[in-house]
């Protein structure tokens, strides 16, 4: 299955704006649930990759838990009906305020990231006479082959505790009244497309947890974050992404005990394919050695290639002429709104439509009003 455009339809619609493939999703959900409930692992969905209200609600009621990085995405998780007790949040930066939201909800795990913060939520849960679940976040140093903005796994990023501090922790624990540790939590990065990262992290997993349990200490989880790539260049011969080879390794390589859960947070592999950026050509324009495509979408609508020199698919619906290079690009005052240069495109005309592949992860959700401006609406292959 691949990602269906009712031409016609779209072609009417304002743009610029995002469109979901809801029929896309719904076969991206339900293989991640089959490939997971083969081996019993949990997932939970990252939130920050689309925290649109109807991806929400599709990926609860497939059973998914909510991996929230924000006391707003938690509150947002649980007003689109996830159950507290499938929600875990992480973050190197959590406020009070966003602590307090955790756990007057009661939420099942925060996934912590350094000693200070143990100690404020420890504080926060005896006020109110609570025990919170706490996962570690560690940081396993392993080297996820991604973009360096993207990568959160090694030393020298700011994420999770690292190895050296973890006698520390325990000395920590051992005083605290109401946090429980209930597990340990990894996450190396996103868009990693070779699964060796994983493989290598499987492998430190395998031996921190021994680490733990020769300190008399059983993880009751162990939640290896998520990370798993997604075919950019090839949308539609790629549309959903290989969770089987991904859990597979997992089963093959990381040595769960006995009455242990492996947890996941998959974000991107989720939502990405299921989402497109939908735009019209508003000129175009003889450069020196090329031709400008200028659309109506620009950086503020899908920042990703602004931020992460990252490739999208683009794409002429209307046009089937003799193919051009265009440099495709958006309205906005910085040399950086550019989708794609040299872009091979079929003759290009004021009007055609354009559609931006693979924008249903950090997407509409990292949309801003920068130049004033609008933040762009969304529209469902099942209610248009
Ligand atoms: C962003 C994030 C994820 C999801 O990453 P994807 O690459 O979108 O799968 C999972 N866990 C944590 C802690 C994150 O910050």
């Amino acid at each position: 299955m691949s990602f269906n455009f009712p031409v016609e339809v779209l072609k009417g619609l304002q743009t610029p704006y995002y469109y979901y493939d809801m029929a896309l999703l719904e076969q991206t959900l339900r293989y991640v649930r089959s490939e997971a409930d083969q081996y019993g692992y949990k997932v939970h969905y990252a939130v920050k990759a689309n925290a649109n209200e109807r991806l929400l609600k599709a990926i609860n009621a497939k059973g998914f838990g909510a991996d929230c990085v924000s006391g707003n995405e938690v509150q947002k998780a649980l007003d689109c009906g996830f159950d507290p007790s499938g929600v875990v949040y992480a973050g190197v930066g959590k406020s009070d305020r966003e602590i307090n939201i955790g756990l007057d909800n009661d939420i099942a795990c925060f996934n912590v990231e350094s000693i200070p913060e143990l100690e404020i939520i420890d504080e926060l849960a005896g006020l109110k006479g609570k025990i919170a679940n706490v996962a570690l976040r560690i940081n396993p140093n392993v080297n996820a082959n991604t973009h360096h903005y993207i990568r959160t796994g090694l030393e020298e990023n700011k994420f999770g505790i690292n190895q050296w501090d973890l006698e520390n922790v325990l000395d920590v624990l051992k005083r605290m009244k109401h946090v429980k540790l209930l597990g340990l939590h990894f996450h190396i990065g996103s868009q990693i497309m070779d699964l060796n990262s994983f493989k290598d992290l499987c492998l430190r997993v395998n031996e921190i947890q021994k680490w733990f349990i020769s300190h008399q200490i059983f993880p009751e989880v162990i939640n290896v974050g998520g990370g798993l790539g997604i075919d950019y260049e090839q949308p539609d011969a790629n549309a959903i992404p290989d969770f089987k080879s991904f859990f597979r390794l997992f089963d093959e390589i990381l040595e769960l005990k006995p009455g242990q859960e492996l947890h996941f947070e998959l974000g991107r592999s989720m939502v990405a394919q299921c989402g497109v950026l939908m735009s019209k050509v508003l000129y175009v324009k003889n450069g020196v050695n090329t031709k400008f495509a200028i659309i109506d979408a620009g950086m503020n609508d899908l920042i990703r290639p602004a931020l992460y020199q990252a490739y999208h698919k683009v794409e002429n619906l209307s046009s089937t002429g003799e193919t051009e290079k265009y440099d495709v690009v958006g309205p906005i005052c910085e040399s950086s709104d550019c989708f794609g240069k040299a872009i091979v495109l079929p003759e290009t005309k004021r009007g055609d439509l354009i559609t931006i592949r693979s924008a249903g992860a950090y997407g509409e959700v990292m949309a801003n009003g920068y130049n004033l401006r609008e933040i762009p609406v969304a529209y469902y292959s099942d209610n248009i």
